[in-house]
């Protein structure tokens, strides 16, 4: 499965994208289905295609060169929004599209240069706040955009593709070969015009006759509240645009979510953990709270125990595509002074004895509240 693209195609690392697409062209010559019956060589010819796909695209091949590999880089990618990504089909019609052989119902006619570009994945890593209120970012990647000397053409300003003189126009070209039955006739690519049917004489210099450049982009995502990681944003047609102009794909964002140092996400909830003095837990205190729509005030009432929950309400997340919002949930949790002075020892010694808790009748209550307190926080 893990196969090398490079060792599969027979080129070095370093290969220019014009020894690639010769390495390849050279073997889909001889694996191609319509010239190759054998079934391990249309095996081979699939995964040939597959390096071909990811090696000849910049992106994609740069996010294999980093260890991405097919799977995120280019091919894998394709599995959502619909027509983007690594089309298999696309191959297929190179080669037996202009043959009429692909079933594919595209007939005889030659190979639009004109393509579909490659969806875009970029990450985007978002706070908490954005979160509760929905957000706008930025978001920069390198993508194809079009070429505007040759506005996509991918000639030279002024001149235009002539028909190509070996098909006449067709794209593609009759083969006779000699078997064990008899002559046999099959159409092929015509190799002078790659199946375009017409041959870009003067290449546009600014695109090398791609009609797309590589070039850094910026667009500003919004992003609506109450996303969470994995979620993905698309964004038709900013993705990247298409061989001689044609149609962008889309940009996905997928968002990251950094963790906050007060709250966590519980649904639509925030949750979480307020410690107090056993004093302030016992005798009751107001204790100011900073969440994401100011300072607030959390009463905690005299008596009140460790696991406890005090809930503000309305001030948790709004979720996706609804109006109201959850809660802020505040847990309860008691320091027990783990030090004491002379003094201190002496008062809560006092304190002990009013109660009857003396040090020699404890009553412990071993699955008391710490136990429930503890089961909230592995709840998280
Ligand atoms: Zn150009
Ligand atoms: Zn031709």
């Amino acid at each position: 499965m893990n196969d090398d693209y490079y060792e599969l195609l027979g080129v070095s690392k370093d290969a220019t994208t014009e020894e690639i697409k010769k390495a390849y062209r050279k073997l889909a010559r001889s694996l191609h289905p319509d010239v190759n019956p054998d079934p391990e060589a249309a095996e081979k010819f699939k995964k040939v295609s597959q390096a071909y796909e990811t090696l000849s695209h910049e992106d994609k091949r740069r996010q294999y060169d980093m260890g991405g590999g097919p799977g995120m880089g280019g091919a894998g990618f394709g599995g959502f929004g619909g027509a983007g990504g690594f089309d298999m089909g696309d191959i297929f019609d190179m080669f037996a599209g202009a043959a009429g052989m692909g079933g594919r119902g595209r007939g005889q006619g030659p190979i639009p240069r004109r393509r579909r570009g490659g969806d875009v994945l970029r990450r985007a890593t978002i706070d908490l706040r954005d979160v509760v209120f929905g957000s706008e970012q930025k978001v920069s990647y390198r993508t194809a955009v079009l070429c505007e000397r040759c506005d996509g053409s991918c000639s030279e300003p002024g001149t235009s593709p002539t028909r190509c003189t070996a098909c006449n126009g067709s794209g593609h070209v009759q083969r006779v070969a000699q078997s064990l039955l008899g002559q046999m006739v099959t159409m092929a690519p015509c190799p002078t015009c790659e199946g375009h049917g017409d041959v870009i004489e003067s290449p546009c210099t600014a695109c090398s006759g791609h009609g797309r450049i590589s070039q850094q982009r910026e667009v500003t995502v919004r992003i609506p509240s109450g996303v969470e990681t994995g979620t993905r944003i698309q964004l038709r047609g900013e993705g990247e645009v298409g061989e001689a102009g044609g149609p962008a794909g889309d940009l996905f964002v997928e968002l990251s979510v950094n963790d906050h140092e007060t709250f966590a996400r519980s649904g639509d909830d925030l949750v979480t953990t307020l410690a107090v003095p056993m004093t302030s837990a016992a005798l009751g205190a107001t204790i100011p709270l900073e969440t994401f729509d100011g300072v607030q005030q959390v009463e905690i009432r005299a008596g009140s125990q460790p696991g406890e929950e005090f809930v503000l309400k309305g001030l948790g997340v709004t979720p996706l595509r609804r109006e109201r919002r959850g809660d802020i949930r505040v847990v309860l949790d008691v320091d027990v002074p783990s030090s004491l002075t002379d003094e201190q020892r002496d008062l809560l010694e006092q304190f002990a004895a009013l109660r009857g808790d003396e040090a020699d009748r404890p009553s412990p209550r071993v699955h008391g509240p710490f136990a429930k307190l503890r089961e909230r926080l592995r709840d998280l």
